[in-house]
């Protein structure tokens, strides 16, 4: 009675329903994990985040070595040969059951929908968990049995129905005998995508055991000053533990439960960083539903429609500039300076940038959100699109279009000593505090290695304003 249990984005032993039910209701498990090279390029799947990922993977069959679970990686190119190449495995090593926990993408969905309908049709049962989320996507909705479109009312009806037992993790499955396989799988995977982004194993080490390291640490010295910090990209003030989230190293469920044990149980009243925290996992929580409730936004539509007839500008120069962190507002470019050299961004800068990109350069958000994707250690088609549409304002923002970020304001308040672009702009180093979030505000002649800006930030404000303004008059 052996168990096939289907590896994708929850690389852990520790709370992994699939896996700890398999080895409960199986004599053995045998662990598979696919790769989909083709699929993740359509995707655009940064090679920092493959290769973190196929770090963890190696992580993860270590792990699962140590309990006698076998793990065979197998090339399946793209999703839809995924039924084909399990089903030979399941037949090959005479396994009669497959066991894998949902994830939430349209593409995801038709995957696994596709491969149980093969698997039934050889009488082999499929058995499908759930661990992405706290809730099943579908299962949170309002009064009128709608899905939530916007958050703070989602995040009331969760913490009104979340109990205890929800958020107790699963322990690892029990050492089983060994079962040696015939079977060679492929090494040196990690080789196949060559991060783009310096030190990544220094930065991102792959396993479970770093990831529970950091949840720890953070709980520990950083999160009761969450609500103060987090804002300040010179500051370490938030968990940076996005990257294991999104490989499914660590679990919601864990980080969520952990949170709350170090505040005594409380959900929004105690300690105001650790309640400001689970609100941000929360946020996670809620694109994860948008994806599913609303399946558009998985084919790159906007979630507002009437947005879609957004007329944006076609600038190949202005999109570089961005790309490359030489707009000429410096707040901007240390962040992209960020994001192609380490794999992430701060959050505050991810909608400092954002904004920038489709509000002042009235620029495609779907151009930021691939640029993004292509970089990202932790790119999440569910988070990235949120926060591209939401910055965007054709997305989930409660606030009408007028919501736009000054990016020299917000330079000043969020990083008022320079600390952060002196780090990525070594060329405004010499700049005194005041100087360095708009050097050429005062004295366009400056000699200086560094571009002028490339917009007015107000004759850009008035031109996204209008072309707002004009979508209302359509419609
Ligand atoms: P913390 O502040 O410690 O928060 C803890 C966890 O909560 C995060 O690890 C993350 O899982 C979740 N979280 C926090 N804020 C958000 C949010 N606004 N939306 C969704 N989840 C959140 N997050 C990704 O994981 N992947 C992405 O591809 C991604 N793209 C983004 C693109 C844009 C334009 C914006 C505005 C935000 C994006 N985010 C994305 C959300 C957020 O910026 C990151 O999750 C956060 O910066 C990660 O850092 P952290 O782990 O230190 O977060």
């Amino acid at each position: 009675n052996l168990g096939l249990v289907w590896f994708r984005s929850d690389l852990r032993v520790l709370d992994n329903p699939a896996l700890y039910h398999a080895s409960q209701q199986c004599s053995q498990v045998i662990g598979v994990y696919l790769l989909f090279p083709r699929q993740w390029r359509l995707q655009h799947d940064s090679n920092n985040k493959l290769y973190f990922w196929m770090q963890n993977l190696k992580a993860l069959e270590n792990e699962l070595g140590r309990l006698n679970i076998p793990l065979i990686i197998a090339p399946a190119e793209s999703f839809n040969k995924a039924p084909a190449t399990l089903l030979k495995l399941a037949e090959k090593f005479t396994i009669p059951s497959l066991w894998l926990n949902d994830e939430y993408g349209v593409y995801e969905q038709q995957r696994d929908d596709d491969t149980e309908r093969l698997f039934r049709q050889k009488n082999i049962p499929c058995h499908r968990y759930h661990q992405q989320t706290l809730f099943i996507p579908g299962t949170l909705r309002n009064m009128q049995g709608q899905y939530f479109k916007v958050f703070t009312p989602f995040k009331r009806s969760l913490f009104q129905r979340i109990t205890p037992e929800q958020l107790q993790p699963l322990p690892a499955p029990e050492k089983q005998a060994p079962l040696p396989l015939e079977y060679t799988n492929p090494e040196s995977l990690e080789q196949h995508f060559p991060a783009t982004a310096r030190n990544i194993d220094d930065h991102w080490p792959a396993g479970e055991a770093v990831a529970h390291n950091r949840l720890n640490t953070f709980l520990v010295n950083t999160i009761e000053q969450y609500h103060n910090q987090r804002d300040f990209p010179a500051i370490a003030g938030t968990s940076s533990l996005s990257p294991w989230l999104t490989a499914g190293t660590l679990s919601v469920r864990q980080c969520f439960h952990q949170a709350l044990q170090a505040n005594n149980g409380e959900l929004d009243t105690g300690n105001p960083g650790i309640t400001t925290w689970l609100g941000e996992l929360i946020w996670r929580e809620f694109y994860k539903h948008i994806l599913y409730g609303f399946p558009r936004v998985s084919r790159h539509r906007a979630f507002k429609p009437e947005t879609e007839r957004l007329t944006w500008r076609n600038d190949p120069t202005l999109l570089k500039a961005w790309q490359t962190g030489e707009t000429g507002f410096p707040l901007v470019d240390a962040a992209m300076r960020q994001l192609t050299s380490t794999g992430w961004m701060h959050n505050r800068l991810r909608m400092v940038t954002a904004m920038f990109l489709s509000k002042n350069l009235l620029l495609d958000w779907r151009l930021g959100e691939q640029f993004f994707m292509e970089h990202l250690i932790d790119g999440d088609l569910a988070a990235n699109n949120g926060g591209w549409q939401w910055s965007a304002s054709t997305g989930t923002d409660a606030a009408p279009y007028f919501r736009m970020f000054n990016p020299t304001s917000q330079s000043e308040k969020f990083d008022s000593e320079g600390a952060f672009i002196r780090q990525w702009l070594p060329e405004l180093a010499h700049l005194d505090n005041r100087r360095i979030h708009a050097p050429y505000q005062k004295n366009s002649q400056l000699a200086l290695s560094y571009p002028p800006p490339v917009v007015n930030h107000s004759d850009s404000r008035q031109r996204v304003m209008e072309a707002f303004k004009a979508l209302k008059s359509q419609l």
